[in-house]
């Protein structure tokens, strides 16, 4: 079965090759010129994985990041000709799954949307739960409840949480979440770490800044204390 992708980006001709390259390796592709339409566009034909650009007509693509995530993990890769480390920083933050810097390799960009979708639809593994202070954390179903209320993660966050479950109280070096949780080539981006592990303490820990649970061992890597 083909997957959807919601392509939203206001430069015509980028549009249309990016439609044109997507349907030939087999997706479904919904195209929308401007931020507004591609809210709309995604709550009505509910794509697999969002292509945002992040310089858009109406609404800046963080706008639209934040406006998606009010509802939907749907994975967002983010494409932007910004070259500011503090934009991709906050894209990650606002819940993006993945950056894209333009002008890119197509085939490179296949290989992230791929990876997105893999990542959120990733099958049931066998170990069921792992209970880990007031947090419940479900690997079959992939949910995580905190002192019983069902907590919303993105499915990187997911991703994150569930590397460090499945090897709970084991240092998990940062390499390894690196490759994991974004795929090989991303050994060196240490700031998706700092920003997912920031998200995931304000989402899990009763104190995030002095975190029981999820703990970094600087330089090193991260455990999920029991
Ligand atoms: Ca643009």
């Amino acid at each position: 079965m083909s997957h959807k992708v919601l392509v939203v980006e206001d430069e015509p001709a980028l549009a249309r090759a990016l439609a044109i390259n997507l349907r030939s390796h087999g997706w479904e592709v919904v195209t929308a010129a401007d931020g507004r339409s591609g809210l709309d566009a995604a709550a009505t034909t509910h794509p697999d994985v969002v292509l945002l650009d992040l310089g858009l007509p109406d609404l800046d693509g963080t706008e639209v990041i934040s406006g998606l995530r009010g509802w939907t993990s749907v994975p967002i890769v983010v494409l932007s000709a910004r070259q500011h480390g503090e934009d991709k920083v906050e894209a990650l933050d606002l819940g993006a799954d993945d950056y894209v810097t333009k002008p890119f390799a197509m085939n490179e960009l296949m290989a992230r949307l791929r990876a997105a979708v893999r990542r959120a639809e990733e099958v049931a593994p066998t170990v069921s739960t792992v209970q880990v202070g007031g947090l419940l954390i479900d690997l079959a179903r992939k949910r995580v409840a905190r002192d019983g209320t069902d907590v919303r993660l993105t499915p990187t966050e997911w991703a994150f949480l569930e590397l460090l479950a499945r090897n709970l109280g084991r240092l998990v070096p940062r390499e390894q979440v690196l490759r994991e949780v974004w795929g090989p080539g991303y050994e060196h981006e240490g700031h998706y770490l700092r920003v997912y592990a920031a998200q995931l303490r304000r989402k899990l820990e009763d104190n995030p800044a002095h975190p029981r649970h999820l703990v970094t061992t600087s330089g090193l890597g991260y455990t999920l204390e029991p």
